[in-house]
């Protein structure tokens, strides 16, 4: 998950870094309001958007008073920034900026390690940086079982040469980000521009937070971070019930047990879908080990409730769990669900009692579902479904 500027700062400051004054205004009265609170002086109007590049956009400007302020916010909310509506905005106390650098530490997968990234000329095109002149980023791998201590700190303080004046502070600053990747579970930390201010103090201007989502489950407070705005209501339902579900654009709905097995669902239902009006996946979903009747009628109840759902396809391998009992979850599902369960459903089984499974299904005879014997007739038969 990606945070706004303003909440990486809230994070920058619960861990010591050093940043400036933010409030976040979502009109152009809270915006000078916020400006006064600020104490009346300099404050940057700043777009909330998760997108870089916000300052070229005209997503960043400086204003000299409350009511400047409130004409700044006027100017930039509902502008479209790289395909994002500016609606909120945070109204950071001004700063005068003598030097910009950059800082960020990130994972390394191909390593296996983290890797830290300093520049004594930060600002706003640090990619254009990296690809002309290459040698002015530093780039200083850092081991995972020992971070970013002292002595690597100035390993990267050096490497990226910084003067001697502002070694120091900015080494400090950098072990206190490093403090934040860590501690909160980040896969990402940024800085540009870590700035030095005339009058000497080295503070972080912006900054862009990833966190790690499979380590969510340390951080209960992390939830709400979470932008509601951006979460689509199905997924957001799906997680609530611990279902691995995913919102596609087409119209048949895929249940399977198994991510391989689910993705390859995906291409064989798009593959189908081709002799049948060009009809695609609606969605991924993975009901993993334990096909328990409550699952499957979570995974159901999901998948309909998705208006552009025409037609359902469970494609279920038995292992542990056998088609028995997958077979029962499937009936048991569809009583649960009652009249909500409206639209067709094609059932695919193998694997470990596959024969009990069906027989299950073709007793049960219920009127939506129909069984297939193989993959490629089943994706055949819910594609037909959905174009029908
Ligand atoms: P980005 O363009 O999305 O990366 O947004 P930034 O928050 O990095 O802002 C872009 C640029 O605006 C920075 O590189 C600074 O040059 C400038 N800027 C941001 N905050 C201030 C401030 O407090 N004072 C001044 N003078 N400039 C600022
Ligand atoms: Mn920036």
């Amino acid at each position: 998950m990606d945070l706004f500027e303003y909440q990486a700062r809230d994070v920058f400051e619960k861990h010591g870094v050093p940043v400036l004054g933010g409030i976040v205004a979502r009109t152009p009265d809270e915006a000078r309001a916020a400006a006064e609170q600020l104490g009346g002086g300099t404050v940057v109007v700043k777009a909330q958007v998760k997108v870089g590049g916000r300052g070229k956009a005209g997503g960043v400007k400086l204003a000299h008073s409350p009511d400047e302020a409130a004409q700044r916010a006027q100017e930039i909310l509902g502008l479209d920034i790289k395909g994002h509506v500016v609606e909120t905005l945070m109204i950071a106390q001004g700063a005068r900026i003598a030097e910009e650098y950059y800082f960020s530490v990130l994972l390394d997968r191909a390593e296996r390690r983290y890797l830290a990234m300093a520049s004594v000329e930060g600002g706003v095109e640090i990619e254009q940086l990296a690809v002309e002149r290459p040698e002015a980023l530093a780039k200083v791998a850092v081991d995972p079982l020992v971070g970013i201590d002292a002595a690597k700190a100035a390993e990267i303080v050096a490497a990226a040469g910084f003067a001697a004046d502002v070694a120091d502070q900015v080494a400090d600053a950098i072990q206190k980000l490093w403090v934040v990747y860590r501690e909160e579970d980040a896969t990402l930390v940024e800085v540009n521009p870590l700035v030095r201010t005339e009058d000497g103090q080295i503070v972080a201007l912006d900054g862009k937070v990833t966190l790690d989502a499979n380590a969510d489950f340390r951080h209960p407070e992390h939830a709400e971070l979470e932008d509601a705005a951006e979460t689509d209501p199905l997924e957001a339902r799906a997680k609530a019930k611990n279902l691995n579900y995913v919102k596609l654009d087409g119209a048949v709905g895929i249940i399977g047990n198994g991510a391989g097995l689910v993705m390859s669902t995906l291409d064989v239902v798009a593959y189908a879908g081709e002799a049948h009006g060009g009809v695609k996946p609606a969605n991924f979903l993975d009901i993993g080990g334990g096909a328990s009747a409550e699952i499957m009628a979570a995974g159901l109840d999901i998948i309909l409730s998705d208006p552009q759902v025409k037609s359902v396809f469970v494609n279920v391998f038995g292992g542990i769990t056998a088609c028995d009992a997958v077979a029962d979850g499937i009936v048991h599902a569809l009583e649960i669900l009652g009249d909500h369960a409206t639209k067709p459903l094609v059932v695919r089984l193998d694997g470990n009692n596959v024969v009990e499974g069906r027989r299950i299904l073709a007793e049960a005879a219920h009127p939506l579902v129909t069984l297939a014997d193989t993959m490629d007739g089943a994706a055949a038969k819910a594609a037909e479904l959905a174009n029908s």
